[in-house]
């Protein structure tokens, strides 16, 4: 673990979060400053995507208790469309297709948006298809990519790459991937987190959601938590990744009943 003392960037205490009366989340804890990668790994169903889609805002979950500060700004009022634009991206665990909308067409109202929102110039679609060509170099997608609908009939890799095509355009300054590593074959995979480790530089920070320690080869973090029954129950640096792998997740209660029990 490093001893960062960069600016923070999210800062999340005691969150409590409930979908149609029944409580996910149950008290997470949680600091990222600028510059580092967290990976929150867990067993199906122990509340990461519930935590990721609180982060970007869904609405149908509702914070019942505590906090979010992101930027000096409390993240929970602001909507998902504001948090967008103030740089929260999330990277879907099950990206949605929408038939019949160029995925050009998508990437760059998705770009514009967010560049008038910076002050920044926005780009007509001559200038957008030069710009997003150079990005899916990057991420060896094909150039077609642009001309079908968004994720239609695509792979479950090709959504998965789309999803950081949109990270790269729209240069987050919180990330948040969502197993992006299911369904990629360990070639995507590379290429995925070759796009991830391009795009995290000192200024941004990076979530990754993931259910095993393949990705976290490629992509090397600064701190690995785990999440059971809705709160980080264990944090680390990137060896906890490894500890998982070859103990399992239940080795993280036999180990806390034998600290348990040494100290008694
Ligand atoms: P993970 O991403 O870690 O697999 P999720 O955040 O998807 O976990 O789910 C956490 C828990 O929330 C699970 O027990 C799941 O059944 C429950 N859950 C998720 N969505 C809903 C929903 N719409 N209604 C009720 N329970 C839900
Ligand atoms: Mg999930």
């Amino acid at each position: 673990m490093n001893i960062n003392q960069n600016p923070i960037i999210l800062n999340v205490d005691n969150l409590h979060a409930s979908i149609q009366d029944t409580e996910i989340l149950k008290g997470i804890n949680l600091t990222v400053r600028s510059g580092e990668i967290h990976a929150i790994m867990g067993l199906n169903g122990s509340g990461k995507s519930t935590f990721a889609k609180v982060l970007a805002g869904h609405p149908d979950y509702h914070v019942t208790q505590g906090s979010i500060q992101y930027e000096q700004q409390d993240l929970l009022e602001l909507s998902a469309e504001e948090r967008a634009q103030a740089g929260v991206f999330l990277a879907f665990q099950y990206p949605i297709e929408i038939p019949g909308v160029a995925n050009s067409q998508f990437l760059r109202l998705a770009y514009n948006t967010v560049q008038a929102k910076r002050g920044k110039e926005e780009l007509d679609p001559l200038e957008f298809d030069d710009f997003v060509r150079e990005k899916m170099k990057l991420l060896e997608m094909k150039p077609d990519f642009l001309d079908r609908s968004v994720n239609e009939g695509f792979s479950g890799g090709e959504k998965k790459r789309n999803e950081i095509l949109q990270m790269a355009l729209l240069e987050p300054k919180l990330g948040i991937l969502d197993e992006t590593d299911s369904g990629l074959d360990i070639d995507a995979l590379k290429i995925v987190a070759k796009g991830v480790n391009h795009l995290h530089n000192t200024d941004n920070a990076i979530i990754l959601i993931t259910h095993y320690q393949r990705l976290l080869d490629h992509i090397v973090p600064d701190f690995v938590h785990v999440m059971e029954a809705g709160r980080i129950i264990k944090t680390g640096g990137k060896e906890l990744a490894l500890e998982l792998e070859t103990h399992g997740y239940d080795w993280i209660h036999n180990d806390q009943k034998r600290a348990a029990g040494a100290s008694t």
